[in-house]
């Protein structure tokens, strides 16, 4: 496993010696020969592809603001892509035609109308969810930097559930993290208007008050996109983004995940509780506690990570349940001892990690 992550670093560094220049629309078929040949090392064992594709980012990683896209190469993943930028970096992108029609983040209450999609009460949510925020498939963007005008918490005795972050009229507004548009709308006297996008990790996220809003429900965005244009609309006494973090509905303190003064992102992985649901469960008051915890945070992740099911339904093939988990019909006979891969039933639990 070590020598497979040495060969990814080394194929950043091999990406990285070819200078700036020849990266052009005409010039960069040595850049993607580096780096195809280098990512096709990595990926002739796919239980190591998912090993590394789940090494996180260095922390605090961003997308610049001036990164392009110079060019997407298939990997041999038919669910996953390599995408170059004009800084000669690259990751891994979701190919969202394969991977995404099956998957239920992103299909299972499912609205783009209303603002509440889960119908789930507090009671009945996991004590606690561990969530992956990035990770290589998984990239991360501040929404906006800015001074905070407004916490998360109770405010002249009305719940106030999210983060109001300072801005001017027209600043841009980026997507947090990878996902899919799930709202875009005009609310009359609260929000203003409103995007919601649902990330790969099942957390949503809420920008209000927008004066414009450039993206359309079922839209894929990735982390870094301009989604719209701060403002003031709505309920706001002035120009501010109001920005929520929720899971099934419920919302947290966004400032556990990001310090919005620097833009960066407090951690890999969340191990989000139940408990911080209330609207009196703040960021500070138990960070302390966080931080102690991460590393057990970080062994359960993997845990969990480690070993994953499918549960087989109509119309599943292993062909298909390979591609929705990055993997091969081989290695998900290998992981379940089955001879014939053409024999499933509705119902059969299947390994897929
Ligand atoms: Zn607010």
């Amino acid at each position: 496993m070590r020598k497979k992550i040495i060969s990814l670093v080394c194929l950043v560094t091999a990406a990285a010696a070819v200078s700036a220049q020849e990266v052009t629309t005409t010039n960069s078929d040595s850049l993607r020969t580096a780096v195809r040949e280098a990512a096709d090392s990595v990926k002739q064992d796919t239980s190591d592809v998912i090993v590394i594709r789940r090494v996180p980012l260095e922390s605090g990683r961003t997308i610049d603001d001036d990164m392009l896209v110079v060019d997407t190469i298939p990997s041999s993943n038919e669910g996953v892509s390599i995408v170059l930028f004009n800084d000669n970096t690259w990751r891994y992108v979701r190919n969202r035609n394969v991977s995404a029609e099956d998957d239920t983040v992103f299909t299972s209450d499912w609205d783009t109308v209303k603002l509440q999609a889960y119908d789930i009460e507090l009671k009945d949510m996991p004590v606690s969810v561990v969530i992956d925020l990035v990770d290589s498939l998984k990239s991360y963007h501040y929404p906006i930097i800015g001074k905070i005008n407004s916490k998360y918490g109770v405010r002249r005795r009305r719940s106030h559930q999210g983060t109001d972050i300072d801005l001017e009229v027209g600043d841009p507004v980026y997507a947090t993290f990878d996902g899919r548009v799930r709202i875009s709308q005009y609310q009359n006297g609260g929000y203003g208007n409103l995007i919601i996008i649902r990330h790969d990790n099942g957390l949503e996220t809420y920008y209000g008050h927008l004066s414009k809003r450039l993206v359309e429900p079922d839209d894929w965005v990735t982390a870094g996109q301009v989604i719209g244009y701060g403002g003031s609309t709505g309920r706001s006494t002035g120009p501010h983004l109001h920005f929520e973090t929720r899971y099934k509905g419920q919302s947290f303190d966004a400032e556990r995940l990001i310090d919005f003064a620097t833009g960066t992102l407090r951690r890999e992985t969340f191990l989000l509780k139940r408990s911080y649901f209330s609207i009196y469960s703040k960021f500070t008051q138990d960070f302390d506690e966080e931080v102690k915890s991460e590393a057990e945070d970080k062994k359960i992740a993997a845990q969990a990570a480690a070993v994953q099911y499918h549960i087989v339904k109509r119309g599943d093939t292993m062909g298909r349940i390979a591609i929705n988990y990055h993997t091969t019909v081989s290695r998900l006979c290998q992981l379940n001892g089955l001879k014939n891969p053409d024999k499933l039933s509705i119902g059969q639990r299947i390994r897929v990690r």
